[in-house]
């Protein structure tokens, strides 16, 4: 596309600092930028005509790791590794929270409850077991017993008769959430362009000359946050993760109100308002599922509304308003990789799937590169 004279030296001449991708992370990296440097010259690109990779897409958990997966971690992780991932997510969420404000996010705190099918007693048993060492692993996190017992109070189906519940945990609005990020983030006189594809970049001396679908320029750093489309641009460790949902129309009156883990974490449901979003099912096709495009297959979608039917909403007539799927980030470990690619190129990806609660704390640690 040949530019204007207008259109280069108003959009694209003496940018300071690029960032690739508008999920939380490439946004929360730009006000972060923008804090610490009035005058610069930002600018955030992004290919789709909305983020188009996992942050307007997700369920919106704002979790700190269901008791199965913290166990799972240890297996992995020595305890302060563990601690640390609990604490980055529950940091991550305050960090979150004090930028936007509750009600811009419609933050509920409803808590959060792991269920454990009928067929897998003896996870329960373990996890039961284990209880009192990891309340006693997550109370410095926090500041009380997280984890605690509760009946099968909204009466699902085919699970063991008691969840183990996290009180702190919470569900926001997602789409609320990235649209007064982005808001906060033209108010900071940063220009997001959307429609824009990076195809390539090189170093030149003190800058960075960065490639497009539509044109090029030159900018002095240069932040990639494109988590499961990292590849495209740089060598990391990254897969992308396609994750598929469903949301039912609104059931009423719904009695179910939280989150819910389901089957080790291959599923997870909550309500919004008064209908069911229930995700998950890559466990059922996990090559299929490690993909960069956006899209529904029957074999989950039906395994999805199966678990609707039997197990979370038996017995009560449910009509589906809508599918969706996005691409997440991840890789051989569950760390996110935030480093210095050179002197000015960094990168913040392989989000993996909780990066509702990091991605504030990431994009920040991104922005502290420089
Ligand atoms: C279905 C689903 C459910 C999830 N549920 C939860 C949840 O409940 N709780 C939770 O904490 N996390 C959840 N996650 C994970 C969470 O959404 C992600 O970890 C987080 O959004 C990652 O943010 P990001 O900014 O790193 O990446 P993204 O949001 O993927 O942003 C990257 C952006 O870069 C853009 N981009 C990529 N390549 C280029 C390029 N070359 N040029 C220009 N732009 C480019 C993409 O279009 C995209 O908008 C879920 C994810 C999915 C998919």
């Amino acid at each position: 596309m040949n530019l204007s004279y207008w259109e280069y030296n108003t959009w694209l001449a003496n940018i300071d600092f690029t960032i690739v991708g508008s999920g939380i992370v490439g946004l929360s990296c730009a006000l972060q930028l923008r804090l610490r440097y009035p005058k610069a010259k930002i600018i955030v690109l992004e290919k789709g005509i909305l983020p188009q990779g996992a942050s307007t897409k997700n369920a919106g958990f704002a979790c700190f790791g269901s008791i199965s997966e913290i166990l799972s971690d240890l297996e992995h992780h020595s305890e302060e590794e563990v601690q640390r991932l609990i604490r980055q997510r529950y940091n991550g969420i305050a960090l979150l929270r004090n930028t936007l404000g509750d009600t811009e996010i419609d933050y509920q705190n409803y808590g959060g409850h792991e269920l454990f099918i009928s067929e897998n007693p003896a996870l329960y048993q373990k996890c039961s077991e284990q209880l009192p060492y990891i309340n006693a692993l997550t109370e410095p996190i926090f500041g009380k017993a997280g984890f605690r017992e509760h009946s099968n109070s909204f009466g699902f189906k085919n699970i063991l008769p008691t969840y183990i519940t996290n009180s702190h945990e919470s569900q926001i609005d997602t789409g609320k959430m990235m649209r007064a990020l982005v808001q906060k983030v033209l108010k900071s006189d940063i220009t997001i362009l959307n429609g824009v594809n990076v195809t390539h970049f090189s170093e030149k001396k003190a800058a960075v000359a960065v490639q497009t679908d539509r044109f090029e320029f030159d900018t002095r750093k240069l932040f990639i946050a494109t988590n499961g489309f990292a590849t495209h641009l740089i060598q990391e460790p990254v897969r992308p993760a396609r994750a598929q949902i469903l949301i039912t129309k609104p059931i009423a009156p719904l009695h179910i109100k939280g989150t819910f883990h389901l089957d080790q974490g291959y599923y997870y449901f909550r309500n919004v308002g008064n209908s069911i979003l229930l995700g998950g099912g890559r466990n059922l096709n996990f090559k299929g599922e490690t993909t960069f495009a956006l899209g529904e297959t029957d074999q989950i979608q039906q395994r999805l509304e199966q678990l609707l039917k039997t197990t979370i909403l038996p017995g009560t007539p449910f009509e589906i308003e809508h599918r969706w799927s996005g691409i997440m980030g991840v890789g051989p470990q569950k760390k996110p990789i935030v480093k210095a690619i050179s002197d000015n190129i960094f990168c913040g990806v392989r989000l993996g799937g909780m990066g509702i609660a990091i991605g504030s704390s990431i994009g920040k640690e991104l922005s502290d590169l420089l």
